[in-house]
């Protein structure tokens, strides 16, 4: 009987460092290389992949193999188990079969991380991204705007690659704005953008996370939505909701509308959880822009390592 092979959305890609490259004060592009990622689909914009790190002393990370590598994973004892975290795609090479994601440096705090303060070539690791191979959609990827209308992009530094990468497949006649908060000046990175939309990188210095990016997304918000009527009433004027104080000390911060409603603004936001509860708080409540019409997405939590 002849046998019959199925292709999953995802699949396992063990791979190798080909290159690092240290783009700025705090983002290091690690080049992964390896057979098989010729295989490994292209699809642009923020396709977020699963990367599995080395456990301390090692500088190989494995994951089980196959469709069932998740359930597998979870089965193996403490110190087999290689931490996995989540990362987004920043360029894919087929034919050179390389892929490319940026990294931020935040220190030693996590394994992925550490990891990255002391990666070398030839380190061999294993990603789960998108398989070409399967002919439909492969998930992962949260940016939908609708056909036209104005893009709002904002995030962090981890939300970066993410902007960058959305920034760079957008058709020609785009139009609106993207705004980066980032640790340094020195961290500014060369991106293309379409000429209708401008992209502004905030560098927080010294200042906590969203120091930059909150007052940055309320003033544009009152530019491009200078008419717009509260569709809630702002929070605290009548008991707390539930949906606009998602706590972001329990559950994860994840809201994107299913598909593009035509809307006169879309809004893309990630970063840090409660930085991101803030914005949206203040586009949806204090704005009035529609919920269906906001991506927000948190990508890390301030204190609350990645489980
Ligand atoms: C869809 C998605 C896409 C992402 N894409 C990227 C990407 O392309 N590049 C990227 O660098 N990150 C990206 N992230 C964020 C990344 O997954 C987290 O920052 C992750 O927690 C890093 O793992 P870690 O092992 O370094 O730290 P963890 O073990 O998860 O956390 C350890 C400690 O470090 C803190 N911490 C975690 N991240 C940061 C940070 N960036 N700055 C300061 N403190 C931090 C935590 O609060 C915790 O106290 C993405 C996340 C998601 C959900």
């Amino acid at each position: 009987m002849p046998s019959t092979v199925t292709v999953t959305p995802w699949r396992v890609f063990n791979v190798e460092v080909g290159a690092l490259r240290r783009l700025s004060p705090s983002f290091l592009r690690v080049t992964f290389a390896g057979p098989g990622l010729e295989r490994f689909a292209d699809n642009g914009y923020d396709q977020r992949i699963k990367l599995a790190l080395p456990l301390p002393g090692s500088r190989v990370a494995e994951l089980p193999n196959g469709p069932d590598w998740y359930q597998r994973w979870r089965e193996l004892p403490d110190d087999r188990r290689s931490p996995v975290r989540t990362y987004t795609v920043r360029k894919v090479r087929q034919q050179l079969r390389e892929v490319d994601v940026d990294l931020v440096l935040h220190g030693d705090g996590g394994p992925a991380t550490r990891w990255a303060g002391r990666a070398r070539r030839g380190d061999r690791l294993a990603l789960v991204g998108p398989d070409a191979g399967y002919p439909g959609r492969h998930g992962g990827v949260e940016f939908r705007p609708p056909r036209d209308g104005l893009l709002l992009l904002a995030g962090d530094e981890t939300a970066a690659p993410a902007i960058c990468a959305i920034l760079e497949r957008l058709p020609a006649g785009a139009r609106g704005h993207a705004l980066i908060e980032v640790p340094d000046p020195g961290d500014v990175l060369p991106v293309t953008a379409p000429p209708g939309v401008t992209v502004s990188w905030l560098a927080r210095g010294g200042g906590g996370y969203g120091s930059r990016l909150l007052p940055a997304v309320t003033a544009l918000a009152a530019e491009l939505l200078p008419a717009a009527r509260p569709a809630l009433a702002p929070v605290g004027a009548a008991g707390p909701d539930p949906l606009m104080d998602v706590d972001v000390d329990r559950e994860i911060l994840w809201e994107v509308p299913p598909s593009s409603a035509p809307a006169s603004l879309y809004a893309w936001l990630a970063g840090e959880a409660g930085v991101i509860r803030g914005l949206r708080r203040h586009l949806i409540a204090e704005r009035g822009l529609g919920r269906d019409a906001v991506a927000f997405m948190g990508y890390w939590r301030l204190g609350r390592a990645d489980s």
